[in-house]
């Protein structure tokens, strides 16, 4: 099979996927269903599924005004509003479509108003308020699961059960909002697919340890984190990772890497510059590069930690809620990156800085000081916005990529030169 095949299928799914998620949003057949807001860093979307709620993602929105180039014109409405211009872009971005003249309507889908918001407050504190805005527009109840940052490895006894508390508390009121009764057996049963899709992305994830890697896990890995996001505990996402495994086995069969022959493999860290994806991408690509393992990706599943599982269910889900990638402490972070850059055999690192993201983008100057000078791995720091193209300067991120490049190729010659000695 030609390896363009194989690309095609994962891709193509992926975006099938995402069309269904926002045609079904404002299918009439779902119109009796309620509608829940929620954030995807820590999100348990299983948790309102058995509620039977419609799930609009106000972050996965602004991805997707950016990816249809339409983020300037929604950031220049959420600016309208009041909102200043240092504040996060997705939030404007989102607001600028839901709040603004679009009123919802996407090119990408019509988006329903929410019948309840919440907050899972896990990693960004901008959430509190982007959610607050959305319930104070559409006149909804808003609550919110406080995730502390984990302030050891895993969740400490008490992180857990206060976070695992707040979840219960929230049955009553989604009993209340979308008049369907809590049942712990579906609940149950839609964490057991959860797990099983987690089995297999964990599974994905490690394809990039082999030479050539068969994925980038950044350029690529946005699209195949698609389903889990959007698509949490249901048979459409195990199906979807099945199909990406096997597409794997077949890739590896094939030798095939995704920039035809890899010559650089990096670590990626840090959110992508969503309207100028295809520039960016292409800057890495034309030097052989591929993105072996990336931190991003984890954002809504850094699932290799878990404590608890589906027999559990509230314990699952407080886990899941509390283990996301922005959720960690600084010090966890900065080993789990070294971690990777050893275990995926790296030639550097690479961090995208978002302007607009504080939560994300705080210690990343840190980490490149401590990456470059005491670990010794060449790291190249970069810097734009994840959705206002205004912040995206093509030349000097361009001039930056290639000077790292040949630095890499300098090191990597004079390295093959000593070895010969
Ligand atoms: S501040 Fe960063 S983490 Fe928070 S919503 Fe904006 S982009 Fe996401």
């Amino acid at each position: 099979m030609k390896a363009a095949q194989i690309e095609d299928r994962a891709r193509m799914m992926s975006r099938l996927l995402v069309e269904r998620y926002y045609r079904e949003l404002d299918a009439p057949e779902f119109s009796d269903r309620k509608v829940v807001y929620l954030f995807t860093s820590g999100g348990i979307g299983e948790f309102f599924r058995t509620f039977n709620f419609r799930i609009v993602l106000p972050e996965i929105n602004a991805v997707h005004c950016a990816r249809a180039k339409i983020s300037r014109e929604m950031i220049r409405y959420g600016e309208a509003l009041g909102h200043i211009n240092e504040m996060c872009t997705y939030v404007k971005s989102d607001l600028g479509l839901m709040v603004g003249p679009p009123k919802g309507n996407a090119p990408f889908g019509k988006i329903p108003p929410p019948d309840l918001v919440v907050i899972n407050h896990c990693g960004c504190s901008t959430y509190i308020k982007w959610g607050e805005a959305l319930a104070r527009e559409f006149n909804c109840p808003v609550q919110i699961i406080d995730v502390p940052f984990l302030s050891e490895d895993r969740p400490t006894e008490s992180e857990h059960k206060y976070v695992k508390g707040q979840i219960e508390e929230l049955i009553p009121v989604c009993e209340e909002v979308s008049g369907t009764r809590f049942d712990p057996d579906r609940l149950q049963d839609v964490l057991k697919l959860t797990e099983e899709a987690i089995s297999l992305w964990l599974k994905l994830l490690q394809y990039g340890k082999k030479r050539p890697s068969p994925f980038d896990s950044y350029f690529e890995g946005v699209v195949y984190m698609a389903p889990m996001t959007i698509w949490r505990g249901t048979s459409e996402a195990v199906e979807y990772y099945e199909l990406l495994i096997e597409q794997m086995e077949q890739r590896l069969a094939a030798s095939y890497s995704p920039v035809g022959e890899e010559r650089f493999r990096l670590v990626f860290e840090g959110s992508p510059p969503w309207p100028t994806f295809t520039r960016f991408k292409t800057m890495f690509e034309r030097w052989g590069a591929v993105a072996v393992a990336s931190t991003y990706i984890r954002v809504v599943c850094a699932c290799e930690g878990l404590t608890w599982g589906p027999d559990n269910p509230m314990d699952y889900l407080a886990d899941l809620a509390a283990q996301s990638f922005y959720n960690w402490n600084h010090l966890k972070k900065i080993n789990f990156i070294e971690n990777l850059a050893k275990d995926y055999e790296v030639d550097g690192i690479v961090a995208h800085s978002v302007r607009s993201c504080r939560p994300i983008s705080i210690g990343q100057l840190d980490l490149r000081k401590y990456f470059a000078t005491e670990a010794g791995i060449p790291t190249l720091f970069l810097d734009s916005d994840i959705a206002d193209p205004r912040f995206f300067s093509s030349s000097q991120i361009r001039k930056r990529v290639n000077t790292f490049f040949e630095a890499l190729d300098k090191r990597r010659k004079r390295a093959a030169e000593v070895k010969k000695a």
